[in-house]
């Protein structure tokens, strides 16, 4: 375990954007120590001035769709024009698949490499797809760090795009072409949610397949009501490996932003995530309260035992063990 630095080198040093101290003041936030948690809530505190002003864009999409490499040309486009970019990526060895998929891959080695960019592997560990617990202050870190792009990415399982949905101002849906929605497990609600959908590997033997699942999925969106913030959600073709479509994607998350900043959206949105990160928070803070304290940790053991002996019903343990820190 690193020692711990002060708080004015973790925030002098994230201020200037040295990644080494944004990396600790990232493992500081997430540090379950209740130490810790003193320190970073007064880091995040003082940095909290000089976040907020970057674009946050959610990327999602079933393994091997080609997020890692997407990314890393969607960087690559970023930083060619002198902006710095995060990315919150998923760890793939900690993902359910050990890794195979990415097989023994260095995911975006070359973006990694980049001066402009930071690329922080978050352990997918018993969080959601690879959204950490603290990606929000995570977040906010960087910002406070000048990076102006913060890219958080994510498997397309389950809850873990609502969670970002509510964490970013533009989220993208990676889709391929040619294999049905069920499939890619990509639920209805998904699309919905999405700011842009990119069809990859939009290239070779797969054009024609592409183009064709652009239209399907121009003409989904059609059946759904338009967006409140009277944004077409538009649907495109790339191919990262050829790169071919990226930068007009890159465009169109700017387009947004500028639309969105002008009508007052960007600003009402980030408010209603403020609020769905209190009561985030709290749920969570009641729940770590919760299983931390003393007695219930003593009386867990003999509650969970009664139920599967089939003495008690959950419902009975469970009022048993809330009465008994009240
Ligand atoms: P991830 O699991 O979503 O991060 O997907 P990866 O980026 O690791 O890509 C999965 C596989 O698809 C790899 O073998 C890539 O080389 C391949 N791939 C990614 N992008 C493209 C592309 O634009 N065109 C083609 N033909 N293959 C691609």
């Amino acid at each position: 375990m690193q020692k711990r630095l002060s708080p004015e080198a973790y925030i002098d040093g994230v201020l200037s954007g040295n990644r080494v101290i944004l990396s600790r003041a990232i493992t500081l936030i997430e540090s379950q120590l209740p130490q810790d948690k003193d320190l970073a809530q007064q880091l995040l505190e003082q940095l909290l001035p000089h976040t907020g002003k970057s674009i946050r864009v959610g990327i999602t999409g079933v393994p091997g769709v080609g997020k890692s490499t997407f990314i890393e040309v969607f960087g690559k486009t970023i930083t060619a024009q002198n902006k710095k970019i995060a990315v919150l990526a998923i760890d793939p060895s900690s993902q359910l698949t050990k890794g195979s998929i990415m097989g023994d891959k260095t995911r975006m080695e070359e973006l990694a490499h980049d001066p402009l960019a930071y690329i922080r592997p978050s352990p997918a560990g018993n969080s959601l797809g690879g959204v950490a617990n603290k990606t929000r202050e995570t977040i906010l870190l960087c910002e406070a760090a000048g990076f102006e792009v913060i890219v958080v990415e994510t498997v397309g399982v389950g809850q873990s795009e609502t969670i970002v949905k509510g964490m970013v101002d533009f989220f993208l849906l990676l889709m391929l072409a040619g294999a049905g929605d069920e499939l890619q497990g990509i639920k209805r609600g998904i699309i919905e949610m999405a700011d842009a959908i990119a069809i990859t590997k939009a290239d070779a033997d797969n054009i024609q397949a592409s183009k064709n699942a652009r239209l399907e999925y121009l003409h989904a969106l059609h059946l759904y009501p338009a967006a409140s913030n009277s944004w077409q959600t538009p649907v495109l073709t790339c191919s990262a490996l050829n790169n071919i479509g990226i930068s007009e994607i890159w465009e169109t998350v700017q387009a947004y932003a500028q639309k969105m900043q002008s009508s007052g959206f960007w600003e009402q949105n980030r408010q209603k995530q403020n609020v769905e990160w209190l009561l985030a928070f709290i749920r969570q803070s009641l729940e770590d309260d919760f299983f931390n304290n003393p007695v219930v940790k003593q009386k867990f053991g003999d509650v969970k035992a009664n139920i599967l002996s089939g003495k008690i019903l959950p419902i009975q343990g469970a009022r048993d063990l809330l009465d008994s820190v009240k």
